[in-house]
């Protein structure tokens, strides 16, 4: 039998930039000049550069909720990198705006993330809270921005402005006067550009559907439960009502992609309704609103609360998770204390640095070459450096 075409939809989809999109020539620029690109657009030459940055490949080895060693099925942060650039996408092409820096920032969203996950975060945090604390946004922009050492020119990947506006998606107004240019909107409370709006909600749907289903997957959170969140109720009663006999498996996963498809179809509708009422003509027209356009209807957002609040309850604070959230933070922080005690148990480049950063800024310095090592850790690394320096069966 031929394959059916797809009826409908929106297959002849104009790829032409709308005037207030993020391009090439309202871009505010690298920070170190450099000729344009021959055959790539700018945004396009960010993107290549975070694929071939070694934070981006550690990211196969660093998980979100679940160790990366428990199971082989469930994401990391790479492939929830890859998840995020793909909702992203494909919504950006729709509302014409700029795909090609869409990627870029969700490739690199994430690329200052600790090993661990969000215990690692709030572990490294601890641990720096006397020497500027320690923000997973802010790391990832000092990935892109200081610590890749791949060019002969700069440190860093030099990005263009609107990939790091897209990357530092939060920031405590204290810090945001160290950034300069890229700081401003946090104290002036404007917005950044719709790509990097775009990005970020593409980001917390990825995240709280992917966490449903490793959470159901992993047996921490049952069919049951899921139910009692009407965004999911609503879905699984279509499913169940369409398809009689299906195994659980397909049944989760015919829900989960129902869900997200609401999702993303609310988010594109709500959103194309707020640019057509805020009539912006050019990308600074979108920084001065007073609010982000990119933004789901009042209902779904009711609805995304509901999902957080099953995840934070079911999953998030699970008594396993705890049990392995708990051994994350005393890995985090036997690491932090030994290193900052003693610089020499660090690899020779580390220690070198930490003698570089100490002149400059004292402790504080110190502290912070610590934390980069840290936060630059897969989980397994993290694992097999505690178990080197702590486990008196390992003598090499
Ligand atoms: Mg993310």
């Amino acid at each position: 039998m031929p394959a059916s075409k797809p009826a409908g939809g929106h297959n002849n989809v104009n790829t032409a930039l709308v005037p207030y999109a993020a391009n090439v020539q309202n871009s505010r620029g690298r920070r170190y000049q450099e000729a344009p690109p021959n055959y790539r657009t700018e945004y396009q030459r960010d993107r290549d550069r975070i694929v071939h940055s070694a934070a981006f490949r550690r990211l196969e080895y660093k998980t979100q909720v679940f160790v990366n060693h428990e199971g082989d099925m469930f994401r990391t942060r790479l492939t929830h990198s890859v998840e995020v650039a793909q909702i992203a996408r494909s919504i950006s092409r729709i509302l014409n705006l700029n795909e090609d820096l869409v990627e870029a920032i969700a490739l690199a969203h994430d690329l200052g993330h600790t090993p661990f996950g969000h215990a690692g975060q709030d572990a490294l945090n601890r641990c720096m809270k006397e020497y500027g604390g320690f923000e997973h946004n802010l790391q990832s922009l000092r990935v892109v921005d200081e610590l890749e050492e791949r060019y002969a020119e700069f440190s860093g990947l030099n990005l263009t402005y609107e990939s790091r506006e897209g990357i530092l998606k939060h920031c405590s107004p204290h810090r945001a006067k160290e950034l300069g240019e890229l700081g401003e909107r946090f104290i002036n409370k404007q917005q950044p550009s719709l790509e990097a709006q775009l990005t970020n909600v593409a980001d917390e749907i990825a995240y709280n559907n992917h966490d449903m289903d490793d959470g159901m997957r992993s047996g921490l959170i049952t069919l049951e439960q899921l139910c009692e969140m009407s965004l999911f109720a609503e879905q699984y009663e279509t499913v169940i009502g369409q398809y009689k006999n299906l195994t659980e498996r397909r049944t989760i996963h015919e829900v989960v992609r129902r869900m997200i498809n609401s999702q993303v179809t609310d988010l594109i509708e709500t959103s194309r309704a707020n640019i057509e009422s805020a009539v912006p003509s050019t990308i600074e027209d979108i920084r001065l609103q007073p609010q982000p356009l990119i933004r789901f209807s009042a209902e779904m957002n009711a609805y995304n609360l509901e999902l957080k609040r099953f995840l934070r309850k079911g999953l998030y604070q699970h008594y396993r998770v705890r049990r392995m959230s708990t051994k994350a933070d005393r890995i985090i922080k036997s690491l932090f204390e030994i290193f900052l005690d003693d610089q020499h148990l660090l690899p020779p480049e580390y220690d070198n640095k930490v003698s570089q950063m100490e002149k400059v800024e004292g402790v504080t310095g110190k502290a912070r070459v610590v934390a980069d090592y840290i936060a630059g850790m897969t989980d397994r690394y993290a694992i097999g450096e505690f178990e080197r320096l702590f486990n008196p069966s390992q003598l090499t």
